[in-house]
């Protein structure tokens, strides 16, 4: 349930709706704009009537959500939400780029792949310590060593740095290092990692199920911002579908979709979202063109020696010519980059 403020309603106003609402023993969100402010109500609203809110001084309409995601939803929160790190800003007019290999392998790989797509213009600096891996027998990354890695290269090229984190209990060691937290495709509903990483500051990276629907991405959103975390990206990142040719289908409805049903940014990984690293960019660029806040893009400077996901990662000089054509496209959408 919502209750929309008139624009001429008073701070008192808002305030005796704030103290009905807790007295329902509801919890209540509160988000300013321009215009109105809107009051988002949480708990079991299904047993109030919105006769009790409508009847209050400065309430210019009461609307159910009919969806089971509220903190989510756009209709609760109807401006986009801006997540800073460091000196960028995720959700707002640029479009951030983070880049860099699916797994951390070395200090001189991820050096020399952090100097590459530093130079090509990449916001943020990417690469797996912990990897989920298909088969246990694969490599299952650095782990500690990685993370220290990747803070070395944050203080080198001056990158914020994201990693995947796979476990409640090492999300503490993880966000000791990172700046931003990932939650893996095969991750998305385990409900205790999510509690987890809500409970903490860091911003959330996190990506939709190999299988999981729009609205089971964002109920899993919902589990980090009910547990005090409001910042948390939505990742498109391909889903299973009866196709082979690519490794996973994206999916570039969710883009738009998304984008109408939260306010949270919304970002395309289209390395993962088609598993060929020839089908990269075109990808990446129907992801801005459809709306996306940014991009994930695995960079690798031998793809053919890496440790995992090498067909579906750039050489430096191809995600160098990518960051060139985007430039134009997010120029013509009035978007920076
Ligand atoms: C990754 O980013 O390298 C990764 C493992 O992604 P996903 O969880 O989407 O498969
Ligand atoms: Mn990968």
């Amino acid at each position: 349930m919502i209750v929309v403020m008139k624009p001429s309603s008073s701070q008192e106003d808002v305030a005796r709706v704030l103290e009905r609402v807790e007295a329902l023993g509801l919890q209540a969100h509160l988000s300013s704009g321009e215009s109105h402010t809107i009051i988002g109500l949480v708990g079991e609203t299904g047993r109030i009537s919105a006769h009790t809110f409508e009847v209050m001084p400065g309430v210019e309409r009461v609307v159910r959500v009919a969806e089971p995601f509220k903190l989510a939803n756009r209709e609760f929160h109807p401006q986009d939400t801006l997540i800073q790190v460091g000196d960028v800003t995720i959700g707002g007019n640029q479009i951030v780029i983070m880049a860099g290999p699916c797994s951390v392998e070395s200090r001189s790989q991820l050096l020399e792949t952090a100097h590459a797509v530093k130079e090509a213009g990449a916001h943020i600096l990417r690469g797996g310590a912990f990897k989920p891996r298909s088969s246990p027998y694969s490599f299952q990354g650095l782990g500690e060593e990685g993370l220290r890695y990747l803070a070395e290269a944050r203080e080198i090229y001056g990158m914020p740095i994201i990693t995947e984190v796979m476990a409640p209990e090492e999300v503490p060691l993880v966000a000791s290092y990172a700046d931003i937290l990932q939650i893996g495709a095969r991750n998305m509903q385990n409900y205790r990692l999510l509690q987890a990483v809500g409970r903490q500051e860091k911003p959330v990276f996190l990506k939709r199920g190999l299988s999981a629907t729009l609205q089971e991405l964002l109920m899993s959103a919902e589990y980090v911002l009910s547990n005090g975390n409001p910042h948390v990206m939505l990742v498109e990142r391909g889903i299973r579908t009866f196709e082979t040719y690519t490794r996973n289908t994206f999916d570039i409805n969710a883009i738009p979709a998304l984008k109408q049903l939260s306010h949270l940014p919304v970002i395309g990984d289209p390395s993962h979202g088609t598993g060929k690293w020839q089908l990269v960019a075109p990808v990446a660029k129907a992801a801005i063109a459809a709306g996306a806040d940014g991009l994930m893009i695995e960079v690798h400077p031998r793809p053919a020696e890496a440790f995992s996901d090498g067909a579906q990662s750039l050489k430096p000089k191809r995600f160098q010519a990518l960051m060139e054509e985007l430039r134009d496209l997010v120029q013509a959408l009035g978007r920076t980059l």
